[in-house]
């Protein structure tokens, strides 16, 4: 039975949704870098009579180099698919790939626009724009990010711009430093996304909180009575398919209505607790134990022939008749009457008899193991 694990789920939901956005950047960045080695080749062709071409050339090249950096950052995520929190490793060379793409966008054209041609500047301008108006889409995902790239495409020809001088020349650096402003608003959809990835990471926690704690006896933590049944029925069936024995406990504490009119009913919750405690404690891993009634157990054991699964009923009944529970440092002394069957029929055919031969053992005189 799986149990309520420990550590902060906000804690863990916070990962979640980082792992989710940095997932998406690379989903999304694929294809923007492939466009940007496009728009690249479209914009040496364009600048090739204007501007001076070794500058170009040289431009294109380190283009070419920052494309290929992405590409076999991509190609390595493609190849590992790392998963879990492991993929936050991957985030800084996302960005500094990125950055550098960026950088290389931002900075080359201020160095190959010739100042005195204001259809470079214009064409160049217009480039950047809609390149800034990519990165926006692309990285919507991580505020950051998004901001340093815009600024890094725009502000260098901003300024290139403003001290070249002239009324096109402002102009055009109005217009890039408008849409810079404008890309502020990227924070809206940063947190809008996060917002979607943590909503759909607590309802995935929701849900496998609410299923666990149906599946849970509230009082004693172990499987409760649907639990039992279901996870009962599928193994015992997988133990059918595999043609291996299967056994079943049904384990009843003896008098317990006797514990709680003498101690009181809390007192007897915790002597329930311990019960459970010491019926787990003496099963192997591979049994499966659960609370089918008040102060009853049931313990399936797959793969046991009838002689093993007696044993183990005696080590169940000897860990909680020699030796006293503990309730408020006052001991309380227990017994247990314990029901064994063994076959290859069907669970409800191995309960039948298992709670038979509990019956036998309660007329026989209690605290004693008996086999159906
Ligand atoms: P027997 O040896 O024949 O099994 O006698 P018994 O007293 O154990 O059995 P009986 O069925 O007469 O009484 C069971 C008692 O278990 C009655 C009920 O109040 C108590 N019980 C059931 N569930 C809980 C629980 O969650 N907490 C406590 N404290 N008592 C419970
Ligand atoms: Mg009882
Ligand atoms: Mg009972």
């Amino acid at each position: 039975m799986v149990r309520t694990g420990g550590g902060s789920a906000a804690k863990r939901i916070g990962l979640q949704v980082e792992i989710d956005a940095l997932r998406l950047l690379y989903r999304q960045a694929r294809p923007a870098a492939a466009m940007s080695v496009l728009l690249g080749v479209l914009y040496t062709w364009l600048m090739w009579p204007r501007a001076d071409p070794s500058m170009l050339a040289v431009w294109f090249a380190l283009l070419l180099v920052a494309a290929l950096v992405r590409a076999v950052l991509f190609l390595r995520w493609w190849h590992r698919r790392p998963s879990g929190v492991s993929i936050l490793r991957w985030r800084r060379s996302f960005h500094w790939a990125a950055v550098a793409g960026a950088a290389v966008w931002g900075l080359g054209p201020v160095a190959v626009v010739p100042p005195e041609d204001i259809v470079a500047k214009a064409l160049t301008a217009a480039m950047l724009v809609g390149l800034a108006g990519g990165a926006v889409a692309t990285y919507a995902a991580s505020h950051g990010l998004t901001v340093a790239v815009v600024i890094l495409l725009l502000v260098p020809m901003i300024v290139a711009l403003l001290r070249h001088g002239g009324d096109m020349e402002y102009g055009l650096a109005a217009l890039m430093a408008a849409f810079l402003m404008g890309a502020r608003s990227v924070r809206v959809h940063s947190s809008a996304l996060a917002q979607a990835f943590r909503l759909r990471h607590e309802l995935q926690h929701a849900n496998v909180k609410a299923e666990r704690s149906a599946n849970t006896d509230a009082l004693t933590g172990i499987a409760n009575r649907r639990a039992f049944l279901q996870r009962a029925e599928s193994l015992s069936d997988e133990c059918r398919r595999l043609q291996q024995p299967v056994a079943v406990l049904i384990i009843d504490v003896d008098h317990f209505k006797a514990i709680n009119d003498r101690f009181g009913h809390a007192a007897g919750d915790v002597v329930l607790r311990e019960v459970a405690l010491r019926i787990e404690a003496a099963c192997r891993r591979s049994d499966f134990v659960g609370r089918i009634g008040g102060e009853e157990f049931a313990v399936l054991l797959p793969n046991t022939r009838i002689d093993e699964a007696r044993h183990l009923a005696e080590r169940i009944r000897g860990s909680v008749g020699h030796a006293p529970l503990n309730w408020d440092d006052y001991p309380v002394a227990l017994t247990l009457s314990l029901g064994v069957a063994e076959g290859d029929g069907p669970l409800r055919d191995l309960m039948r008899r298992a709670d038979a031969a509990l019956y036998g053992a309660k007329a026989a005189g209690r605290d004693r193991v008996a086999v159906g």
